[in-house]
């Protein structure tokens, strides 16, 4: 009777929380709303506030070795188009974003993110014109983030197959995923990573790879998945991650589920 008891209340449990639920990943931080921006320091606050469970952000390195905040290749400033690798930190700076935040280093986004509560930082190194650079990049951000002690709230990925090399190698702990869409579940397993971030065309594409990395021990991460239809197709594939611009409307179909 008291076994009985027991399985009655664990089915209740399992049905009231949806362990298979995925995780909300707001891409660029939470930039939809008022006072934000793409991967400004206010986004990744927005993101905190919404409780989404990680921010991403994008990084490059300044040509005089500072590591940066941007997605893009390259800024404009006073209406001349600058590539972010090429110029150097004093520049870079000027640029505003379109919240009126200045462009943020790597450092002060780090020291925003110390703040946070509840979300994680999502790292993405952008790719370099030489590994030397791209190795750079990843140490210097690997140290800031030892440094500051948030080695168990930072996640990394990456397109580059450099990079997330070698992140794992300096970071052993650290969960690395790579973006680019062409890597068998088998392969980044080999790799020691925590799993693949591939676009959702990808994941229509090859099914089978959310079940294979699942049975790997890694998790699936995908993006940048805004539409409605597609939010259900992958909750339906059982991925881990999605990630999006829309973290809310992302939630909602998950918790209609
Ligand atoms: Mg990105």
């Amino acid at each position: 009777m008291k076994k009985k008891n027991l399985l009655l209340i664990l089915i209740l449990f399992a049905g009231l929380t949806n362990l298979s639920a995925q995780q909300i990943i707001a891409h660029r931080g939470y930039w939809k709303t008022e006072g934000s921006a793409q991967n400004s320091i206010e986004s990744l606050m927005q993101a905190d506030a919404i409780k989404a469970y990680g921010s991403e952000v994008d990084i490059w390195l300044s040509s005089d070795g500072v590591p940066v905040v941007n997605h893009d290749a390259e800024v404009t400033l006073n209406g001349n188009k600058l590539v972010v690798q090429d110029t150097p930190l004093e520049t870079l700076t000027q640029v505003k974003l379109s919240n009126g935040e200045s462009l943020p280093t790597v450092e002060k986004y780090l020291d925003a993110f110390a703040k946070c509560n509840n979300t994680k930082l999502i790292i993405e190194f952008k790719t370099h014109s030489s590994k030397e650079r791209e190795d750079e990049l990843a140490r210097k951000v690997v140290d800031m983030v030892n440094q500051r002690n948030l080695q168990n709230r930072v996640e990394y990925i990456s397109f580059g197959i450099n990079l997330v090399q070698q992140v794992k190698k300096l970071a052993h702990q650290a969960d690395v995923y790579y973006l680019n869409g062409d890597m068998t579940p088998q392969i980044l397993s080999k790799m020691g990573l925590a799993g693949l971030d591939y676009h959702y065309n990808v994941l229509l594409k090859r099914p089978e790879w959310v079940k294979e990395a699942h049975d790997l021990g890694l998790k699936v991460n995908t993006w940048t998945v805004n539409k409605p239809e597609v939010i259900q197709q992958m909750i339906d594939l059982k991925v881990d991650f999605i990630t999006t611009d829309e973290p809310l409307l992302v939630r909602e179909i998950i918790q209609k589920q």
